[in-house]
């Protein structure tokens, strides 16, 4: 396995819309060394989600997960996702990005959501996923259609840097 090089904002790859995946190609050495390549990078740099544009590599596949004792999210591929919310109940909190390093915002996103995506394995998966895990799976998601958490962002009054996320907002956070 190899550690990816990661694209940081201003790529113009991050920007781009991925096409589908053909279906026929996941099974491929490409895809599945892609898919591990990308568990190998996102543990490195200690992210919870990877996208394939923010390797450069054009595709409709993200990788996520993550071991939390507070609420982790199990390993997940997810290729040419297809999210819905469920409800209309929207909750804003901190987001990060591999590609726009050392930096947070809060970003208001529909609680609860339903996915339909295919597996590393070419198998359609349903899920429904609430909070944390269903950020995760709408940041990625949103990676495969060149939309970065920024243009998300309701407001850049919490736009802050990783150094004063923890000194001047973390600690609020976590009373919340
Ligand atoms: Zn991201």
């Amino acid at each position: 396995m190899s550690i990816l090089k990661v694209a940081r904002m201003g790529n113009p790859v991050l920007r781009r819309r991925m096409p589908p995946l053909d279906p026929a190609e996941i099974a491929t050495p490409a895809v599945q060394r892609l898919i591990d390549d990308m568990f190998e990078t996102m543990r490195e740099y200690a992210g919870i989600g990877l996208a394939a544009p923010q390797v450069h590599e054009d595709r409709r596949l993200f990788v996520a997960g993550v071991d939390d004792p507070d609420g982790g999210l199990p390993p997940i591929v997810m290729i040419n996702p297809e999210v819905e919310p469920i409800g209309v109940q929207i909750e804003e909190d901190w987001e990060g990005c591999l590609s726009i390093p050392d930096i947070r915002g809060r970003v208001p996103r529909p609680t609860d959501i339903r996915v339909r995506a295919l597996d590393r394995h070419g198998a359609p998966q349903r899920m429904t996923a609430q909070g944390f895990a269903a950020r995760v799976i709408q940041h990625e998601t949103d990676h495969l259609d060149g939309v970065l958490f920024f243009d998300r962002m309701a407001s850049f009054d919490s736009l802050t840097f990783l150094q004063e996320y923890e000194r001047f907002w973390d600690e609020a956070d976590r009373s919340r």
